[in-house]
């Protein structure tokens, strides 16, 4: 097959398709590749977005398909059911992940941009020191070449393309097992009377989103949202599992077993997420990473979507610069990396670094953290926002005083809050252009994380 691209892009999910679609009403020539018989199947969850983040992108906000209900309240529970703190409305929409996939799969195609799907991308191209090109197999054994001037890497943590690329691009590893979150989100039909039951014993609210915090690992969540009225419930499980943990999908079935109310799947998937601060490079010569394959995901919970989104507003820009220019190396696409990196890239890293510290508590410590009050609903919302935790001197003192009967516990977080803003900084000073001693200098002087 003879053919070329200004851009090939390997995933179909929330990345690609924006990119595809941005790039393409730019009048690139563009090629979005999906392994899947259709874009967005099989990860049909919900995604609680930022709100502002589809006008910041320029992105279609999500349509009816792809919208869904907002809980009427929203309470988080502390480990041990002790403390509940009530959240502040939370500032995102629910979508649906398939849906709105697809919606932005539909506008990358009317955009211009070619999108096929069942197509499966092995890996890179390299010639000489740049990608020329993307390898697809081919159905019924084989492979093809297609080759284009620049690719992107949006097939989400599979990274098919960022692992083939030669280690001084930085383009990333292996990601920690620390750093890997399993989740399930369904929603599943009730038998409304049966639900009523159980509300009236107090053991579940109607139409109100429970959130429980470090119920499996400290770094883990089940959250459920009963709403009588609409015939369904909503059930989250996700953390850092594993070892002596159950996976999500084991999780998820003690939920659905306990509560005797819940029925048949309306919809809903389970996947895995990367939790760490964005790789140290984001291009290399002819290539670009965004979405999950480029760690974009906010690392306290997951969330990934605005970040994709956002990723595909930068890199298009950069994507059309480098075709006007007719450059396609590390220093053209550089601009996106920087733009990224020292953006939202360093609250990322920020929130790196704390969820790291409380990968290492225990579900007691959480609790203390949260019945102490060193932990609020404030801490909650701007974890979502997201915005890095930042107190006036009066909170700051209040959290003091408040935590000093647990001591050890409270310097713990404050080291941490510490090394974060440094984490952050740090990523607020990645270099301005590509020079290879600029980039060791950066990487060399990053703060450790353990
Ligand atoms: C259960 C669950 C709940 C979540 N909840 C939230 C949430 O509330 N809020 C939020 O913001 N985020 C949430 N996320 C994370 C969010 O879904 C991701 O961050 C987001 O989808 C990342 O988008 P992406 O385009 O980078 O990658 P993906 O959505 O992973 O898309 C990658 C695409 O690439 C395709 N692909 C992979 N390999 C290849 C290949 N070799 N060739 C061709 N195609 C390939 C895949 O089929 C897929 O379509 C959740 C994730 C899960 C699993």
């Amino acid at each position: 097959m003879d053919e070329r691209w200004d851009l090939v892009v390997a995933g179909a999910g929330p990345a690609g398709c924006s990119l595809a679609a941005m790039t393409a009403l730019e009048g690139a020539t563009v090629l979005l590749l999906e392994k899947g018989e259709q874009p967005g199947l099989g990860r049909d969850w919900i995604v609680d977005v930022e709100s502002t983040a589809f006008e910041e992108a320029g992105v279609p906000p999500p349509g009816p398909e792809a919208s869904w209900h907002r809980p009427g309240g929203q309470v988080m529970l502390s480990p041990t059911g002790g403390t509940t703190i009530d959240l502040l409305p939370p500032p995102v929409l629910p979508v649906r992940n398939g849906a709105y996939v697809r919606q932005l799969a539909g506008w990358a195609a009317e955009s211009g941009a070619e999108v096929r799907t069942g197509c499966r991308v092995l890996g890179i191209v390299l010639e000489g020191e740049a990608v020329t090109g993307v390898r697809v197999a081919q159905h019924g054994g084989g492979e093809v070449i297609i080759r284009s001037n620049l690719v992107a890497d949006c097939t989400g943590i599979t990274g098919a393309l960022r692992r083939g690329a030669p280690t001084d691009w930085d383009l990333g590893g292996e990601i920690d097992s620390r750093d890997i979150i399993q989740a399930r989100r369904e929603v599943r039909r009730i038998d409304p009377d049966a639900a009523a039951h159980w509300v009236k014993r107090g053991d579940i609210p109607n139409n109100v989103r429970v959130d429980k915090t470090g119920v499996m690992a400290a770094y883990s969540v089940e959250s459920c949202h009963l709403d009588i009225e609409a015939g369904y419930i909503d059930i989250l499980v996700g953390g850092n599992l594993g070892g002596r943990f159950p996976t999500a999908d084991e999780w998820f079935a003690r939920v659905v077993r306990r509560w005797p109310f819940v029925g048949k799947k309306i919809f809903g998937d389970g996947g895995i997420i990367p939790v760490r601060r964005t790789w140290n490079s984001l291009v290399g010569n002819g290539m670009l990473l965004l979405g999950d394959s480029a760690c974009q995901v906010i690392p306290m919970h997951g969330s990934g979507t605005a970040s994709a989104l956002l990723a595909a507003k930068l890199a298009t820009s950069a994507v059309m610069h480098a075709l006007d220019e007719k450059r396609y190396d590390r220093q053209a696409l550089w601009e996106y990396c920087r733009a990224f990196q020292s953006g939202r890239g360093s609250i990322l890293a920020f929130f790196f670094v704390v969820k790291r510290h409380i990968n290492r508590l225990t579900g007691d410590d959480i609790d203390a953290l949260i019945n102490r009050g060193m932990i609020t609903a404030e801490d909650f919302y701007n974890g979502l926002v997201p915005l890095p935790f930042s107190y006036d001197p009066l909170t700051l003192a209040k959290k003091v005083t408040r935590g000093v009967a647990i001591l050890p516990l409270l310097a713990g977080f404050g080291l941490s809050g510490l090394k974060a803003e440094r984490m952050m900084k740090h990523y607020q000073e990645f270099p301005p252009s590509y020079d290879r001693r600029d980039l060791d200098r950066w990487i060399s002087g990053l703060p450790r994380v353990t």
